[in-house]
């Protein structure tokens, strides 16, 4: 290529780049306890506007819009690149704001609410009329999420209204801990980003059904059902959530049937009796074929593995640590562009179950087994 025609690529490829992304997004510093009461003023101006603004939950950063309006319920779906049948969560700051946008308050939702909101537990309820369909996905329920994060709080009572919001990232990625994910994904497509620093679980809500007797957990997170089941007695927990999604599945949480979480890399989980012999093996054979391997550690086995890049999501005795570093780590292996990552199992009870339904997803439910 000659040196004039590489300069008119490049400039092709700019003005490409500019009229895709369009719009300037700003991104704003946010005290994470005690947030500027100017930012989360003008933060709150962009939502009743119609605007896009990211912020962070306890959870993981949300991308927030006015969910009672179509149009910028719209733009979520857009700027995401998300299936329009996913429905989004509605988040509220006040428990006096469920009534108007639910059907009813069932016993069992009331106890729950009760002892886990605010904080990371999603409800679904029957919905009211004023939820526009665009945020069930269609569906007659509607999620409702009361966060606890003093940003969410400070900007959901600021603009005074029930703000939809899905994770902030590119729709099938993993879920966003921190501003700069946010930025990697959303830059440009989105008004605001609140970077309040990383988020402190790491990993979505746990969303339980109270439509149903007895409640039913659809996603499995921080609030366990061991918790939930002491306050409530029974709590059911749907079969699917750790199975492949055949053809006829009909996940009850439509998100469940997308792919999700998942790094560029293929990765594989391995389980068994001999997890880092094998993984050594499986990528020392990659390694002669060329590929960039990449392991998910542990602080207990990380000086084990010998591989191109080994990352740990923490100790295995402290499972909520593993929580909030692992989409950290999933989007490093992206960085570190390794072409197959192999990544260690956690137990399927408590918190590690929230574990590993997200690198389930990751993997695409591969599992190799170690004996
Ligand atoms: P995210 O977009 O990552 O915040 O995920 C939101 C999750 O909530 C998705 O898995 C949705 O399918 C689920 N969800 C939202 N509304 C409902 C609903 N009415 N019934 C069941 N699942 C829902
Ligand atoms: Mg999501």
């Amino acid at each position: 290529m000659t040196l004039v025609h590489a300069e008119a690529v490049k400039n092709t490829k700019n003005v490409a780049e500019q009229i895709c992304n369009q719009m300037k997004t700003m991104q704003k510093k946010v005290h994470t306890q005690y947030p500027e009461a100017d930012i989360i003023a003008q933060a709150a101006q962009i939502l009743q506007q119609g605007g896009l603004v990211a912020f962070p939950t306890e959870t993981v950063y949300g991308l927030g819009a006015n969910g009672l309006d179509e149009a910028a319920c719209k733009r979520i779906y857009e700027a995401k690149g998300r299936p329009s049948d996913n429905p989004l969560i509605l988040h509220i700051s006040h428990i006096d704001e469920l009534r108007p946008i639910v059907r009813d308050i069932p016993q069992a939702a009331q106890k729950l609410i009760d002892a886990f909101w605010p904080g990371p537990l999603t409800m679904i309820f029957q919905k009211a009329d004023c939820v526009p369909d665009t945020v069930t996905g269609g569906l007659d329920t509607v999620a409702v999420r009361f966060p606890s994060h003093s940003v969410a709080m400070a900007l959901i009572r600021k603009a005074g209204l029930p703000i939809a919001a899905p994770s902030a990232n590119t729709s099938g990625k993993p879920s966003p801990t921190r501003a700069e994910h946010v930025a990697l994904d959303l830059d440009g497509k989105i008004d605001m980003i609140l970077d309040g620093g990383a988020t402190t679980w790491g990993l979505e809500s746990t969303i339980v059904d109270v439509s149903v007797t007895p409640p039913m957990i659809l996603r499995p997170g921080a609030i366990t059902k061991e918790m939930m089941a002491q306050v409530v007695g029974d709590v059911d927990i749907d079969a699917a959530l750790l199975q492949k999604p055949t053809t006829d599945f009909r996940p009850k949480a439509p998100g469940m049937k997308y792919t999700h979480y998942a790094p560029k890399a293929d990765v594989f989980l391995v389980q068994g009796n001999d997890v880092v012999r094998c993984i050594n093996d499986l990528a020392k054979k990659q390694k002669a074929q060329g590929k960039k391997v990449g392991v998910l550690a542990t602080d207990q086995t990380k000086a084990k593995y010998h591989a191109d890049v080994v990352l740990s999501v923490g100790s295995r005795e402290k499972l909520e640590e593993i929580g909030a570093n692992l989409f950290h780590v999933l989007r490093q292996f992206d960085v570190c562009q390794t072409d197959v990552v192999y990544a260690e199992v956690f137990p399927l009870t408590g918190e590690g179950l929230a574990i590993m339904n997200r690198l389930q997803k990751s993997a695409g439910y591969r599992m190799i087994e170690a004996d």
